[in-house]
């Protein structure tokens, strides 16, 4: 008999791996932050004894879901504007904040942003952070995370100019300054930090190829808003002659290292631009859908085989950062489009959510389904919740007709996080209270 840190014992398991293997009544033996065994109850109870043990007896396990694409610091924006365009949402409700944005702003907001990311079963969190009125911003972001204890990444924003205006709004920065911070954040904390060219349209074409040169040099993935609109493709006519993906692709900027958020207005000419560079997707439905923005062509995408992910978007454009919602309405927006029900099953929503997000954050040996070996990121999901209830089909369920009510355990890397519907490494009311009275006063500073 091995010893190990703790045993999950008597789940229903969907493991996500490639054979889609589940156990009906299924263990899980977990030891430094890592899977060491997963199988029938019966087996794993013979090999592995563990002073701590949770009985989820009745309950369902799935991998942590990962969302690839957010901006923590506009929880504090939440449900502050609606029905207007992109362009107009970004100098109305967001713009004008940025230059009173500080560390105990941002702070609170990620903290706030991922309590309700936890509560929807979210283990793994890319955020995207433009926003650097103040130096060091960025650091605060990467501290809410190491305090929750969720597996965060930090995109590092960069404007060096904002498309219709000529103000800077605590975004544009000068290369040399972007660059060195970034540096600075890749030593501290190394491959959780990604680069983050904020748009085409914000960039010149010296100041991308340099962010591309840099990638390449210190070995940092890029992640870039790509065809949200059809800004990008009209921009890239008038500036470089050709549509956004010839430009980028010329430059090399489109690659295996590369996160492609939104992608709405790319036809399938485009999609085999983005196959034949192995680019990855972060795939952000509610968002844009309430900036009307249009619906990703999933069917040509997945004709192409495409690695796509799944994003929450800021919660200024979604408003939440619910990722049980966001696979639901991932799942009936194509559906809609193409007026056929068959085009997107909650296996594949499931898969985006899951192993598909662990391959566009380059992790997908480590986390994003559950086997032996990789590190111990799930949820463990209580069937026995009015929405949920008879759950026929647990896959179906889960995408379909759940709340994070369902989400009882939350567990990432070999850690509770959560446990009785209850976050365990922080006081979640005493945050959410601070954080409503410093969202209070921060939006007082404009209106
Ligand atoms: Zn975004």
């Amino acid at each position: 008999m091995l010893d190990v840190d703790f045993l999950i014992e008597n789940g229903k398991i969907y493991t996500m791996d490639t054979n889609d293997t589940w156990y009906e009544t299924g263990s899980i033996a977990i030891n430094n932050g890592h899977i060491v065994a997963i199988g029938p109850s019966h087996v794993i109870k013979k090999q592995y004894i563990a002073k701590e043990k949770i009985n989820a007896d009745g309950k369902y396990i799935f991998p942590g879901l990962i969302n690839t694409h957010t901006h923590l610091f506009q929880t504090v924006l939440k449900g502050f504007a609606y029905d207007l365009h992109l362009h107009d949402w970004l100098n109305t409700v967001i713009r004008p904040y940025i230059p009173h944005l500080d560390a105990e702003v941002c702070y609170l907001a990620a903290l706030a942003g991922c309590i309700e990311a936890l509560h929807s079963g979210a283990t793994a969190i890319l955020d995207y952070m433009y926003a650097h009125p103040q130096p060091n911003l960025s650091d605060v972001i990467l501290q809410a995370f190491d305090e929750l204890g969720i597996r965060g990444f930090l995109a590092r924003g960069f404007s060096e100019k904002l498309y219709g205006t000529n103000k800077q709004m605590g975004m544009v920065e000068e290369r040399e300054d972007f660059l060195a911070d970034t540096l600075r954040l890749h030593f501290k904390y190394s491959n959780r930090i990604w680069l983050a060219p904020t748009a085409i349209w914000n960039m010149t074409d010296t100041g991308l190829r340099t962010v591309c040169d840099f990638a390449r040099e210190h070995q940092i993935p890029i992640t870039m808003h790509l065809n949200e609109t059809k800004l990008d493709d009209t921009f890239c006519r008038e500036q470089y002659n050709k549509t956004a993906l010839a430009y980028l692709e010329e430059i090399g900027l489109l690659n295996q290292y590369f996160l492609a958020v939104h992608c709405v207005h790319i036809d399938a000419r485009g999609a085999t631009t983005l196959k034949r560079n192995n680019v990855k997707i972060s795939y952000n439905p509610v968002s844009n859908m309430i900036l009307g923005s249009g619906a990703m062509p999933v069917a040509i995408f997945q004709k192409q085989q495409l690695n796509l992910s799944l994003g929450t978007d800021g919660a200024a454009s979604n408003d939440s950062l619910n990722m049980l919602e966001t696979m639901k309405i991932a799942a009936l927006l194509p559906k809609v489009i193409s007026h056929d029900p068959t085009v997107i099953s909650a296996r594949d929503i499931m898969r985006m959510a899951t192993i598909d997000g662990a391959r566009a954050l380059g992790l997908e040996k480590e986390i994003g389904s559950l086997e032996a070996g990789k590190k111990a990121d799930l949820i463990i999901y209580n069937p026995l919740k009015p929405q949920s209830f008879p759950m026929h089909d647990p896959l179906a369920t889960l995408v379909y007709t759940s709340n994070p009510t369902n989400i009882d355990t939350v567990i990432i890397d070999g850690k509770v996080v959560m446990t009785g519907n209850r976050i365990v490494t922080i006081d979640e009311e005493r945050v959410l209270e601070k954080a409503r009275i410093v969202a209070r006063r921060f939006v007082k500073k404009i209106y």
